[in-house]
């Protein structure tokens, strides 16, 4: 498919090229991870020029390009529509914006657009802006995450006998990965995390909850830090190598 396109993308990565410009690796709007060649994208503007700035990483832009033989297309055109700035004043919220565009440049690959996770991804950046509820709402993209990759475990049926989870507060539930969560009557070897009902029905509310609510969702810190090392050990299970950004969050 060649000729030239009008798009919004993510900026997750730019490298520099040359003494004038960048290549970067967007996530954009009906066409997924993108390689783009922006030449000229770090000379000194003018009014003329085609970019206004060195693109931005964790900055959102209106880009027009011109498709390519081969896996690099060619920026013609970029207006920044929204760079987050406030991300860029808090250490913590930065990281955990980091790592979500270390995801969606390592999980997923060109031409596989995902244009729901794209909304709720600058839906995250923007409320993680506003300061409050990080950790809650990191654990919330983590569900949007997985269910784009298609790597979300059942939270309703046990991975060993597929019966219903139970419900009651003093039936054991273990959780193991890959497969997910276990009954007390499913023998499990070791490896595996015991998981209380309320961090069960946490997971659960949270993997379809409304981004609007998670700030101020009243759930204790323990279970939302539980809740986050189910959730990140499975993203890295499926990762041959998980982001060196996980590495330096503030959990
Ligand atoms: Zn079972």
């Amino acid at each position: 498919m060649k000729g030239s396109f009008r798009t919004r993308g993510l900026v997750l990565r730019t490298t520099d090229y040359s003494e004038t410009s960048q290549v970067i690796r967007v996530f954009a709007r009906e066409h997924g991870v993108l390689d783009l060649l922006a030449k000229g994208a770090r000379r000194p503007a003018r009014n003329s020029s085609s970019f206004h700035a060195p693109f931005d990483p964790g900055s959102w832009y209106d880009i027009s390009f011109r498709k390519k033989a081969g896996d690099l297309q060619l920026a013609t055109e970029a207006r920044l529509v929204e760079g987050f700035r406030h991300l860029r004043h808090d250490l913590p919220a930065w990281l955990d914006a980091t790592l979500a565009m270390d995801l969606l440049r390592t999980l997923f690959t060109p031409g596989d657009p995902h244009d729901e996770l794209l909304r709720e991804t600058l839906q995250y950046f923007k409320l993680l802006s506003a300061g409050q509820g990080r950790r809650r709402l990191r654990n919330r993209y983590l569900h949007s995450i997985l269910a784009a990759s298609g790597l979300q475990p059942s939270w309703e049926s046990c991975s060993g006998c597929e019966k219903p989870l139970p419900v009651s507060q003093e039936s054991r539930l273990a959780f193991q990965l890959p497969s997910g969560f276990f009954c007390g009557n499913c023998s499990i070897s070791g490896g595996s995390i015991f998981v209380d009902h309320a961090l069960l029905n946490y997971l659960r509310a949270d993997s379809g909850q409304e981004w609007g609510r998670v700030p101020t969702w009243e759930v204790p810190d323990e279970v939302v830090l539980k809740g986050w090392d189910i959730l990140s050990s499975l993203v890295s299970h499926h990762l041959e190598r998980p982001p060196r950004s996980l590495k330096y969050l503030r959990v």
